[in-house]
């Protein structure tokens, strides 16, 4: 690998990373917005109903206007599939994601969330120490790269919880704790969203999960029949709360339920919640090898 070609890719990759964080903000996937219109028309609730109305519409000027969906432009989170066979490491990908991020912030301009947690002081272009975050697979005889830009808004994130249950509370607990959740969370999260919900590992594991979670596309299932029917049980019951849209009350606390699980070990059981919007952002690019980028809203 040369030089040059090194350097071709790496500016492939943070074009794309700089595209990616404006484009999730301003263009939601197609599975969302289906999601959103179908729950608008399924909603009994008269206040629901009017508050789907009104993101519905929302979405709608935003494509006319060309403009963000939501004021929040987050925290930028990446998830990278990277090939073994990539042409450019991992340090040299994660410098890009950066740089990526801090341009499309500088130029479009984006308005810039990042503080120091202590000081509060704030950064001014969307990156800072360890952000953004960036989640890695690493994938066996491939040579390509896949990103995928989450932007993560604060109301949801703020909605996060964690619990170490012992086995011996079993699944019925999994399924209290997150109902808990959700239903003590209300309104801060911008219902109706997606819950995130990461299963077994270990404590850091279980919300790592909970994160991936939330990016699948709406609805999407897990392969293991027994993660898939607990992802079933659960939508069930959370739209039986009557949250609603907004905490208002209404049939639609929820979009979707996706949960992701680890092993764990034989004396932990541990359950995480990530809430993820309304505004459930999300885009995808492919990398070759040879610098090519393919867009991809849906995946
Ligand atoms: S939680 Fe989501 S919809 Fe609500 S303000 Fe934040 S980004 Fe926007």
């Amino acid at each position: 690998m040369s030089t040059m070609a090194s350097t071709d890719l790496a500016t492939a990759v943070e074009d794309a990373a700089a595209h990616l964080y404006v484009w999730a903000l301003k263009d939601i996937p197609q599975d969302l917005r289906d999601a959103l219109r179908d729950a608008m028309g399924r909603e009994t609730h008269k206040v629901g109903k009017r508050i789907l109305e009104t993101i519905n519409t929302n979405v709608s000027v935003a494509d006319e206007q060309g403009n963000l969906v939501c004021q929040d432009t987050g925290i930028a989170v990446f998830y990278a599939r990277v090939g073994e066979r990539f042409p450019l490491h991992p340090a040299r990908i994660e410098a890009a994601l950066r740089e990526g991020t801090r341009r499309a912030t500088l130029e479009h301009p984006l308005r810039s969330n990042t503080v120091h947690t202590l000081t509060r002081k704030a950064t001014g272009d969307n990156t800072g120490h360890r952000i953004p975050h960036i989640h890695w697979e690493f994938v066996p005889d491939w040579d390509g790269l896949d990103v995928k830009c989450v932007p993560k808004g604060s109301g949801s994130e703020n909605m996060s919880f964690l619990k170490m249950l012992v086995p011996a509370d079993g699944v019925k607990a999994i399924k209290r704790f997150v109902l808990d959740s959700i239903v003590g969370a209300g309104g801060k999260p911008c219902p109706p969203g997606i819950v995130g919900v990461g299963i077994g590992g270990s404590a850091d594991l279980a919300m790592h999960l909970a994160k991936e979670a939330i990016a699948r596309p709406v609805g999407t299932q897990n392969a293991d029949p027994d993660v898939a029917a607990l992802e079933t049980d659960l939508f069930g019951l959370l739209n039986d709360t009557g949250v609603g849209p907004m905490g208002l009350g209404g049939d639609t606390t929820v979009l979707a339920v996706h949960v992701e699980q680890a092993h764990t070990h034989i004396t932990l059981n541990p359950v995480a919640v990530n809430y993820q919007c309304w505004a459930a952002r999300r885009a995808s690019a492919h990398v070759s090898a040879a610098g090519d980028v393919d867009y991809d809203r849906e995946a």
